[in-house]
């Protein structure tokens, strides 16, 4: 990648539009400038609404299979760059190279997944009584799309939203988080090079507030589709809903692995560990509670305590999320309970925080911390997991450690959480519904449900 600072004008449908207002972008490493972002203000974003609302009609109009053949071509391009695109993220927001690489590579498998679901959108038909009369049902997309999106995953959070809202024929307007805009700002150029056609993708970088009202209440979005913290989703529904826009709200979790009295202690603490401290615990479907049996503490905290002391994590990707760290450990120390690592041994680099002896009242163990803390609370009985683990007002993703299955299955439908994870920690496949439940959201993306979000359905009814 060269090291030469870049400038990234807004993309609007109407070319490149440079504006007076520059943000600057610096390497979480090691603060290198990288670039320039341009600051939209109310106008860009009426103007990219507009070209939006111009463009999806057309594209609508195609074929299915035609739709596909352009997502195929956009997922090839997103493949061949996927080295320059990861190494944006690792820098831009500081996720170890391996991890950034692997994000890419997934993103372009679900744009691949959607390609290949355009060509399944399908009609049901009810015949009438007589030839070419009856029910006709078919999916219609929903029109203009606002996408905004998170820091913590900039590619997937972005794809996951785009891919399916062009397979439904509708266009999208991206607002990226400030934090990380240059990697959204890369798939919308590579969009745009793969010759989807002009204003189908838009890229407004700049202050989150303000393009995000503007989004939000602008008369010609159908649908805003947010992932980021509860408090913006909030905000951002109150300014959806009275205007009855669609809105999807992809938030926080606090995830719990219930470790099972029959669990294989190795699998368990590879979940914790590889979930715990995913992207330094900056991840919605982080393990954030370990629930155990008194008896096999020990155990499982030994095996740990082995897997922890051979990870080395990235700089925090911002500075707020090292002032909740250290406010979420003294918070943890008040209440006596103790704390292993969490230092900023390098600034701006944590070491995994290893928390005992907490339990409800503890921040950390009530709140989504988003930093990497993992919390092991010892728990007498199942149904005492269960209800621990349904306790705070989240439901994203969980995890269940069991070597019996059907015991393992019984617990994971007791936990009220869109996503149950059994005996393992790869949680995220392009083919089926990722979904907050309860206070982690509203609506789903990925699977074909993920498509069926930017639809409407259409009965044409034919009497005669
Ligand atoms: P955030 O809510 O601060 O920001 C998200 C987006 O909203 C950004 O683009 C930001 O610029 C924009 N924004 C900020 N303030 C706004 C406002 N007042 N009005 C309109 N838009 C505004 O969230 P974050 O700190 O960037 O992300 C962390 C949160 O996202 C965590 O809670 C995490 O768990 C959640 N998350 C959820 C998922 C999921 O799929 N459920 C995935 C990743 C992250």
């Amino acid at each position: 990648m060269s090291d030469t600072p870049v400038r990234r004008p807004l993309i609007t449908g109407d070319g490149r539009i440079a504006t007076e207002e520059w943000f600057p972008i610096a390497s979480r490493l090691d603060g290198t400038p990288l670039g320039e972002v341009a600051a939209a203000g109310i106008d860009d974003v009426d103007r990219a609404v507009c070209a939006a609302d111009a463009a999806w009609p057309a594209w609508a109009a195609l074929p299915p299979s035609e739709r596909a053949r352009a997502l195929s071509a956009y997922a090839a391009l997103v493949d061949s760059e996927q080295a320059r695109i990861a190494e944006l993220v690792h820098r831009e927001m500081g996720k170890p190279l391996s991890e950034a690489q692997a994000e890419v590579a997934r993103a372009a498998e679900v744009i691949h997944h959607f390609a290949a679901e355009a060509e399944r959108m399908w009609v049901q038909q009810m015949p009438g009584p007589t030839l070419g009369t009856g029910s006709w049902v078919r999916p219609a997309p929903v029109g203009v799309v606002a996408a905004i999106t998170p820091w913590n995953f900039p590619v997937a959070l972005v794809i996951w939203k785009l891919a399916p809202a062009l397979a439904a024929g509708c266009a999208v307007v991206i607002k990226p988080a400030i934090e990380a805009p240059l990697a959204a700002w890369a798939l919308c150029d590579i969009a745009e090079r793969a010759g989807l056609p002009a204003g189908l993708v838009s890229c407004l970088t700049g202050d989150g507030p303000l393009i995000g009202e503007a989004l939000s209440t602008h008369p010609r979005v159908a649908k805003v589709a947010f992932t980021g913290s509860r408090r913006v989703a909030e905000q951002i529904a109150g300014w959806a809903s009275p205007r009855l826009k669609a809105l999807s709200l992809e938030l926080g979790g606090h995830g719990a692995l219930v470790v099972l009295p029959d669990a294989d202690l190795d699998v368990a603490a590879e979940v914790a560990v590889m979930q715990g401290y995913v992207n330094s615990g900056q991840a919605c479907y982080a393990v954030n509670r370990v629930l155990v049996p008194p008896s096999l503490a020990g155990d499982l905290l030994e095996r740990m305590r082995a897997r922890i002391a051979g990870i080395t994590l990235g700089p925090m990707a911002t500075e707020r999320g090292l002032a909740r760290h250290h406010m979420l450990i003294e918070d943890a120390h008040s209440h006596g309970a103790r704390v292993e690592g969490g230092e900023e041994l390098v600034p701006g680099r944590l070491s995994p925080a290893l928390v005992t002896g907490a339990g409800p009242g503890v921040r950390l163990v009530d709140e989504e911390p988003f930093t990497p803390i993992v919390a092991v609370l010892e728990m007498d009985d199942t149904a005492a997991a269960i209800a621990e683990a349904n306790r705070p007002d989240y439901g994203l993703v969980n995890y269940v450690c069991g070597r019996d299955m059907r015991g393992a299955l019984e617990t994971a439908q007791a936990l009220r959480s869109g996503t149950v994870a059994i005996n393992g920690w790869r949680v995220v496949v392009p083919y089926a519904p990722y979904a907050g439940w309860r206070g982690s959201g509203v609506g789903c993306e990925l699977g074909r449900q993920g498509l069926e979000a930017f639809v409407h359905w259409q009965h044409l009814r034919v009497l005669a």
